[in-house]
C-alpha cells in the first residue's frame, strides 16, 4: 500500500468503506448521526495537533463495510486511520433499540413502551452481535425495531443518546489511541500499529502489560471528554437540538453506555480464536470509566451529579437480569474487590523506553 492513501483506499483491506455523504443524507437517519461523529472526529483532529518533533497529525476517519463488530487504530505510511466498522454500529443500535423500545428498564426515562400496549416485552438481550447474525436476521431485526411503535418520543430520543454515547465512546477512545502516541510507539516496538478492540492486536507477551495500559488511558481520555462535552452541551445531538435531554440523564446514559461498550467488546475478544491479554478485564475498565467520570462531575459541584455514578450501576444490573453477556462480563459490579491498582494505574511502571517515545509520539493542541 502506497504512502498516506485517503481512507476509501485504506480501507480496502477490510472489504471498503462505507460512503457517508454529509450533504444529501435525509433528517433522522441514523446514517447522519453516524457522519455527525465522524465530522466530529475530523473537526478535532484539525486543531493544529503536533508531536514533540514538530510533526503534524494526519488523521483520516471512515466507517468500513464489515458486519463484524470491530473498532480500530492504526498509523501507517506516516499517516494515521481510526474507525469502526458498520457493523459495530448496527450493534450498538440494536442494543439500545431493545432495551428502549422493548424492556420496561429505565422507568423514569420516558413512558414504557408496554404501557401503551402492543410490543412484545423481549426476555434475552445478546451485548455483543456477531457479523453471521446480522447477515441472517438483518432483515427481521430491521422490521421488529423499526416498526414498532413507541408512542412516546423521549424514549426514542434516550435511545439515540444511548447509541451516540457507545458510537462516540469508541471513536473518542480510537482517537486518543493515535493522539496519546499508542499506534506510533507500537510501530516503533516493531509491532504493526494497528490496535483493534474486538480481538487481540499482539499476541507478544511482552507488550501484553503495556497495551492494557493504552486501553485504560484511551478509556479515561475517551470518557473525560464525553463527560466535559456533556456537562457543557457541546455534546452533538444537544449541540444540533435533535435531543432534549436533562444533563443528569445523558451522564447517566454516558456511564451505562460506557459499561455496555466495555461488555460487548470483551465478548467479542472472548469469540476471538487467541486468547486476548491485551485488553483489561471489563469490570477494571468499567471502574476506570467511571474514575475518569467522577472529577468532571465534581467540578460542576452541583448535588444532582452526588447519586448518578450509583445510578447507572444500578442500571446496569438491571440489564444484567436479562443479558446474559453483561452478567458475565460485569459480574459482581457492586463489589468493588476486583479493582486491580495495577491495571488503573496506567500512566506508571511502563518500561522506560516505552514512556519517552511515548513522550515523543504523543500530539498536543
Ligand atoms: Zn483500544
Amino acid at each position: 500500500m502506497p504512502n498516506a492513501v485517503d481512507f476509501d483506499t485504506y480501507a480496502e483491506q477490510f472489504g471498503g468503506a462505507i460512503h457517508l455523504d454529509f450533504a444529501t443524507q435525509k433528517p433522522d437517519t441514523f446514517s447522519l448521526y453516524l457522519s455527525g461523529y465522524l465530522q466530529f472526529i475530523n473537526a478535532l483532529s484539525k486543531q493544529g495537533l503536533k508531536n514533540k518533533r514538530n510533526e503534524t497529525l494526519s488523521l483520516q476517519s471512515g466507517v468500513t463495510v464489515e458486519l463484524d463488530s470491530e473498532a480500530f487504530a492504526q498509523r501507517l505510511g506516516g499517516r494515521h486511520y481510526i474507525g469502526m466498522s458498520i457493523g459495530h454500529f448496527f450493534s450498538s443500535v440494536y442494543l439500545s433499540s431493545e432495551l428502549f423500545y422493548r424492556t420496561r428498564l429505565f422507568p423514569n426515562f420516558g413512558e414504557s413502551p408496554l404501557l401503551g400496549g402492543a410490543v412484545q416485552e423481549a426476555t434475552s438481550i445478546g451485548l455483543a452481535i456477531d457479523g453471521s447474525f446480522w447477515t441472517e436476521h438483518a432483515h427481521v431485526v430491521g422490521e421488529r425495531i423499526l416498526g414498532v411503535d413507541v408512542g412516546d418520543k423521549t424514549r426514542v430520543n434516550y435511545m439515540l443518546f444511548l447509541n451516540y454515547v457507545m458510537s462516540i465512546l469508541a471513536l473518542h477512545h480510537e482517537l486518543y489511541h493515535v493522539v496519546q502516541g499508542h499506534c506510533s510507539v507500537l510501530n516503533k516496538l516493531g509491532l504493526s500499529g494497528l490496535v483493534t478492540e474486538a480481538k487481540p492486536y499482539n499476541i507478544d507477551p511482552l507488550y501484553y502489560k503495556i497495551a492494557k495500559k493504552f486501553e485504560l488511558s484511551a478509556d479515561h481520555a475517551s470518557m473525560t471528554l464525553l463527560i466535559r462535552m456533556i456537562l457543557s452541551d457541546s455534546d452533538i445531538h444537544t449541540a444540533t437540538g435533535k435531543v432534549n435531554i436533562p444533563q443528569r440523564d445523558r451522564v447517566r446514559l454516558a456511564i451505562i453506555g460506557a459499561g455496555l461498550v466495555s461488555s460487548s467488546w470483551f465478548t467479542l475478544q472472548q469469540r476471538s480464536k487467541i486468547s486476548d491479554k491485551c485488553h483489561p478485564d471489563p469490570r477494571a475498565r468499567f471502574i476506570n470509566f467511571c474514575m475518569a467520570a467522577r472529577p468532571e462531575l465534581q467540578t460542576v459541584q452541583s448535588a444532582e451529579f452526588d447519586d448518578v455514578i450509583q445510578l447507572s450501576i444500578d442500571d446496569l444490573a438491571s440489564i444484567c437480569v436479562i443479558c446474559n453477556d453483561l452478567k458475565i462480563a460485569l459480574d459482581g459490579i457492586n463489589g468493588g474487590s476486583f479493582v486491580d491498582a495495577n491495571d488503573i494505574d496506567f500512566e506508571q511502571n511502563l518500561p522506560e523506553n516505552v514512556c519517552e517515545l511515548l513522550d515523543e509520539e504523543k500530539y498536543y493542541y
